[in-house]
């Protein structure tokens, strides 16, 4: 970290801050310009007490901190992209993984219509929800166990790989023993105690970034996961508030670029929240591969204008393998050239 001190600071305070900074820990380089003084303070920011609480001392002009305030997720800290497995299918560092399946588990036939049509679209890995986080608590919550029930006959009879969202650190067990991802939301990506407790579950994590979190929190909110014992860590860009009503939420691929730059941790897209609307997913998806992205989590639904949840944004599921044709020679290219 760095301390600037105010203009003309007596050498009493300069001693001062010294103490100070030797006290939390850092050795203090005292560097004396013609008009200012710095201090460098020299000493691991992350495992250390940050200096800027000492913002408010009389004589310092601004503390700057140098390192980030995430280190296990960081490139700086590992440099090659991580990768692993969920169930069969493999993400990162050249693996591209494609997740699709409905909003909400709504009910036998609907599920088992899904999985059939992605499976027949190449998809082998199912998304559901079983408990939804809803804005209005008058929409419907999701099937909660009899849906957890419904994903684990998808994966016994179709050998599907499942991924579901945790709403809740109660839940985890339950919904640990049927997910092979643990999908934390949006409205979670700031639930420290739920990050704790998820990650110590034993399972992947797919951590879909905040509506209105930076880039730095989210990868702080990673940093919780990898702290606490959960290494397979999966990075979902799913969209931001913004001013524009044109679509649900905005697409911030520039955060796809700026995750895959800061982070090893493989980093996917959720075109279909971003958008609310189906007919945007494929070119958003396109360009989320085009940006970088290690992954897409889309939703489909057998009969969208009937679902209980999300209903505009959900491709009909018997034309995914439309969908997945249009968007499997664009993978193909992009991920040629990234091999290169
Ligand atoms: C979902 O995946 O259905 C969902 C609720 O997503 P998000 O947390 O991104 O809103
Ligand atoms: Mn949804």
């Amino acid at each position: 970290m760095i301390i600037v001190l105010k203009a003309n600071v007596s050498d009493e305070d300069i001693a001062v801050v010294e103490g100070k900074v030797t006290e939390f820990g850092y050795e203090p380089r005292v560097v004396q310009g013609v008009e200012r003084t710095i201090i460098a303070a020299v000493g691991d920011e992350v495992t250390h007490k940050s200096l800027e609480t000492l913002q408010n001392m009389p004589m310092i002009d601004r503390v700057v901190p140098i390192q980030k305030r995430y280190k296990l997720v960081s490139r700086e800290f590992h440099r090659a992209p991580t990768s692993f497995n969920v169930g069969k299918n493999k993400i990162g560092d050249g693996n591209f993984m494609m997740i699709a399946g409905p909003c909400s588990v709504e009910s036998r036939e609907q599920l088992e219509t899904v999985t059939k049509d992605i499976i027949a679209s190449g998809v082998t890995v199912l998304r559901g929800g079983a408990y939804k986080p809803r804005t209005s608590p008058y929409d419907f919550q999701g099937l909660r166990e009899e849906g957890l029930e419904l994903l684990q006959e998808m994966k016994d009879t179709y050998g599907v790989s499942i991924v579901t969202e945790i709403l809740g650190a109660p839940h985890v067990e339950k919904v640990a023993a049927v997910a092979d991802v643990l999908q934390i939301g949006a409205r979670n990506c700031q639930n420290y105690h739920l990050l704790e407790v998820v990650a110590g579950a034993g399972r992947t994590v797919l951590l879909k970034r905040g509506m209105s979190v930076t880039v730095q929190e989210w990868l702080s909110a990673a940093e919780y996961l990898l702290v606490h014992g959960c290494e397979d860590v999966i990075l979902c860009e799913r969209g931001i508030r913004t001013f524009e009503p044109a679509t649900r939420s905005t697409l911030d691929l520039s955060a796809v670029a700026v995750a895959k730059k800061e982070t090893h941790l493989p980093v996917i897209v959720d075109p279909s929240h971003a958008a609310g609307k189906a007919d945007l997913v494929l070119p958003l998806s396109k360009a989320a591969i085009a940006v970088g992205a290690d992954g897409l989590i889309v939703e489909t639904h057998p009969n969208p204008s009937e679902a209980s949840s999300d209903a505009t944004q959900q491709i009909p599921s018997g034309s995914f393998d439309q969908f997945m044709s249009e968007l499997q020679p664009f993978i193909d290219i992009c991920f040629e050239n990234r091999a290169k």
